[in-house]
């Protein structure tokens, strides 16, 4: 296939190169060059690179890797996509209780031993650290300029974090103003390799109030931060305008980036990145939806038999990251929800492309011919009940659900009623609904309670 006529978004080098000189950051343009190039290439070249990496990796975990020995055997070979399908898939709870040792390789080429850490923020469970490479590193670096390539970024401007971490542990820490300054925005290599501008670092506990005084004296072009935080703030920013709000950390739902959009009159770009796997998607330049980092991650969408879903379908998102050696994540349930668009993107790049990610809380039930229906009111409506302590809904066929409750005392029947006719609506047909008393409502393998779980048996 060609791409004559597709619009090609700029080279970041061709446009930013500082020329500073450094074996990383000649590694960082390497990577940066061939992803830049590998954006337009066929998408069966895309898939021969990903199983090429993936054969490597999987080869490593069996041999290396006590976690994936146990699981895979300690001679895993994969030739194909059918053998990298069926590999088992990995849990959070797996990563959670693996021994550390366990999830760490033995043995790794120099490029892939641990020179720092990342943390998860342990907002969905326990906090898990996971160590980072220089291999990783340039990836992470090289797909990050893609990301700036995509939404046209300047990266000579200013921009401000607000972000979990604790600001007042950065050097440049100004107790005044609360934040933490620092000469580039971007890490160092990166800020070097392309001349970043300041950045200004906050973490989320200021008062909003104070903390939008203090952006709207410095005026930073960009702003990278959650939906949630993003939406907060922009009572108190008018009349200010940043060019660019990056959002990440969370899902961004169509109402709050529109709410966003219009209130700041910014482009809102939006990333999906997960601490253990790095950079994984980011939105197109021109087509409505994300696309994969192909090249650093395997990003499976598959449906609750663990296949390749069909577009359109909300399903499961699985990730591989294809160069961390050094606590390998292959096939990872990250409890994620992911729809697949059904047509090509008109941007004409045949990198994997994300319709719409729905984060972790949505909950859905299954309609007949794979169709799904959010079932987010219902759930909310049930988690406003006073004396319901927890609660599950379990899909056992298309017209009978099981609702688990704690309760110390029971639905009453117009409360029963209300759950049913919700359920009619959303069914579009008569249900049988039985309650069920629990003392705990169970946990999925991903160490999650799911709200609702989806048990029917024909569900093609
Ligand atoms: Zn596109």
């Amino acid at each position: 296939m060609t791409h004559a006529g597709t619009t090609r978004t700029p080279n970041m080098l061709s446009l930013y190169d500082t020329g500073a000189q450094h074996p990383a950051l000649a590694e960082i343009r390497r990577r940066y060059r061939a992803l830049h190039a590998s954006q337009w290439w066929p998408e069966d070249e895309i898939r021969e690179l990903q199983l090429r990496c993936a054969a490597r990796l999987v080869a490593h975990a069996s041999k290396q890797v006590p976690l994936y020995r146990r699981h895979y055997g300690d001679n895993a070979q994969v030739s194909s996509w059918e053998e990298f399908l069926q590999l088992p898939t990995l849990t959070r709870t797996m990563i959670e209780d693996a021994d550390k040792k366990d999830w760490i390789a033995e043995w790794t080429p120099p490029v892939s031993r641990p020179v720092s850490e990342a943390y998860t923020s342990g907002t969905t469970g326990r906090i898990i650290r996971v160590p980072r490479t220089p291999l990783m590193e340039s990836w992470r670096a090289g797909c990050r300029m893609r990301e700036y390539e995509w939404s046209g970024t300047d990266p000579g401007l200013s921009c401000a974090h607000i972000r979990h971490r604790h600001a007042s542990d950065d050097p440049g820490w100004d107790e005044k103003r609360q934040m933490a300054r620092s000469a580039w925005w971007e890490e160092p290599a990166l800020g070097r390799l392309l001349g970043f501008g300041p950045g200004f670092f906050f973490d989320v506990s200021p008062p909003p109030k104070k903390m939008a005084a203090v952006l709207k004296e410095l005026e930073p072009a960009y702003i990278c931060s959650t939906p949630t935080m993003l939406d907060i703030l922009l009572e108190h920013l008018r009349p200010y305008r940043p060019a660019t709000l990056f959002t990440i950390g969370e899902n961004l739902y169509d109402p709050v980036r529109e709410r966003l959009e219009a209130g700041y009159g910014a482009l809102v770009y939006d990333i999906y990145a997960v601490v253990e796997v790095g950079r994984a998607a980011a939105q197109c330049p021109q087509g409505n939806g994300y696309h994969v980092h192909d090249e650093n991650v395997i990003l499976e969408v598959v449906d609750e038999r663990g296949r390749p879903a069909a577009p359109g379908v909300p399903s499961r998102v699985l990730l591989t990251a294809l160069h961390n050696f050094a606590a390998p994540v292959i096939r990872y349930e990250i409890g994620d929800l992911a729809e697949l668009s059904p047509d090509p993107c008109p941007c004409g790049r045949r990198l994997t492309f994300i319709r719409r990610f729905h984060g972790r809380e949505i909950s859905r039930i299954a309609l007949p011919g794979g169709r799904r229906r959010v079932a987010s009111s219902l759930m909310a409506w049930l988690g406003h009940l006073p004396h319901l302590k927890g609660f599950q809904l379990r899909q056992k066929a298309f017209d009978r659900f099981e609702l688990f409750v704690v309760a110390k005392e029971a639905l009453s029947s117009r409360e029963m009623d209300t759950v049913r006719s919700m359920l009619e609506q959303m069914t579009e047909q008569p249900i049988d609904l039985k309650v069920v008393p629990v003392d705990e409502v169970p946990m999925n393998p991903a160490g999650k309670v799911a709200k609702v779980v989806i048990e029917v048996e024909a569900d093609s």
